[in-house]
């Protein structure tokens, strides 16, 4: 037989959203090659390292190079030691996850992508529709059905959980990307009763939760009562401490969470010693340092310039008359494309009209499913210079659009 490639891979939708936007922008520059683009689009930060989480790198640089210090191959599921600070730092949302329950990977991505290994091929997938596209693209390449909760202005965009809602494998993420919204500890409570009562496992991306601001706002689903039976949960040091060049991650896998008898997390755990090697010593040096008081305080300094990005942008569109949520408890603002229901825009129309007119580059709404057209994803990952010039360029933008 001739090899045949996966054809699930024919099911995508077009190119991956950010490798559209790439696209666009270059097309862009290569017109214009004079004009002044500022970058609101992909949400990679732009705040560096800490310099204590850097010197933490330096040290195990250096340990590596010696006789004793040299680290080859680490433990399957990453360091104790930064296990142990990660189940620290679940201590202070008064969650208790024991280091043996923490898998520590090369980022969030990775293993939102990977986990489909361990789940018959049968099983379904809900998400909420806008959505971090990686969930659903990664369900398509492995031929799983994908459902969709709508998302909308009239839920807040936060879909709840309703009788005879189908999908295996629920995916939540809160604060949300792309829309901001964060679920209450309440709202969190109905979705794993729901899961509880059908039998479904819930995998909950809590990449941003440490942009969480409000205390009724969980930062973990193992905050709520009943979640160690039914989710699973992903975490990243991407935005939190700058870590999307470096690539740091860790997922929860419950020692008590089982699916038709089986411990999902020992399957993992096979998954993962079959297929992973672990992420660098150094890299997981790094990682321990952000748990540290001084990493913590630094990183507080970092996620703090980022808010105040947040407030300027939401300031800006509450003056212009541009409905937005998101930007207090999230780094993402998500807004509609016009200043009235009457000149609402289609999401690339507002993407190529925003480029166009002000050197803007935004995220289209549309891009993340069905329910996000109309709406654009603004991000406070950019510099304070830049988002300041960006709010002024907007502000004149939407000023000629009344
Ligand atoms: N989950 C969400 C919701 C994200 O927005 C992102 C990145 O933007 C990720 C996961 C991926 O994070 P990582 O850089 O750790 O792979």
């Amino acid at each position: 037989m001739a090899v045949r490639t996966n054809a699930h891979f024919q099911e995508l939708k077009g190119s991956y959203l950010f490798s559209e936007v790439g696209r666009r922008i270059a097309a862009f520059q290569e017109k214009n090659p004079d004009r002044d683009i500022i970058r609101m689009g992909i949400g990679d930060v732009t705040r560096p390292i800490p310099q204590v989480i850097v010197d933490a790198m330096k040290r195990a640089a250096d340990e590596v190079g010696t006789k004793e210090g040299f680290h080859g191959y680490g433990p399957e599921q990453g360091y104790l030691f930064l296990r142990e600070a990660v189940a620290g730092y679940y201590q202070g949302f008064g969650v208790t996850v024991p280091p043996e329950d923490i898998f520590i990977s090369d980022g969030a991505k990775s293993d939102l992508g990977n986990l489909g290994d361990i789940f018959d091929a049968e099983c379904s997938v809900l998400v909420t529709d806008p959505v971090y596209p990686a969930y659903v693209d990664s369900a398509v390449m492995s031929g799983r059905k994908v459902f969709y909760a709508a998302a909308t202005v009239e839920n807040g965009f936060l879909p709840l959980p309703e009788e005879g809602m189908q999908g295996d494998i629920i995916f939540l993420c809160s604060p949300n990307n792309p829309t901001g919204a964060v679920m209450t500890r309440e709202m969190l409570a109905q979705w794993v009763d729901f899961a509880r009562k059908n039998g479904r496992l819930i995998v909950f991306d809590a990449a941003y939760e440490c942009f969480i601001r409000d205390s009724g706002v969980p930062h973990s689903i193992f905050e709520i009562e009943g979640a160690r039976e039914c989710a699973m949960e992903i975490c990243s040091f991407s935005k939190k401490a700058g870590f999307t060049g470096l690539r740091c991650g860790y997922t929860v896998v419950p020692h008590e969470l089982m699916a038709g008898g089986i411990s999902v997390r020992d399957l993992w755990f096979r998954r993962q010693s079959t297929r992973f090697n672990g992420t660098s010593y150094i890299t997981q040096r790094a990682a321990e340092a952000v748990f540290t008081p001084e990493g913590e305080e630094a990183v507080e300094v970092n996620l703090e310039y980022y808010r105040e990005n947040a407030a300027i942008l939401s300031d800006m569109l509450t003056e212009c008359g541009v409905k937005h949520t998101g930007g207090k408890n999230a780094p993402y603002i998500w807004m509609q494309c016009g200043t009235s229901e009457e000149n609402v825009m289609d999401s690339w129309e507002f993407f190529d009209r925003l480029v166009e007119e002000t050197g803007i580059v935004g995220t289209p709404g549309s891009g993340f499913g069905k329910g996000g057209e109309g709406y654009f994803r603004l991000t406070a990952f950019s510099t304070r210079k830049n988002t300041v010039e960006a709010a002024e360029r907007m502000r004149r933008f939407f000023a000629a659009m009344k």
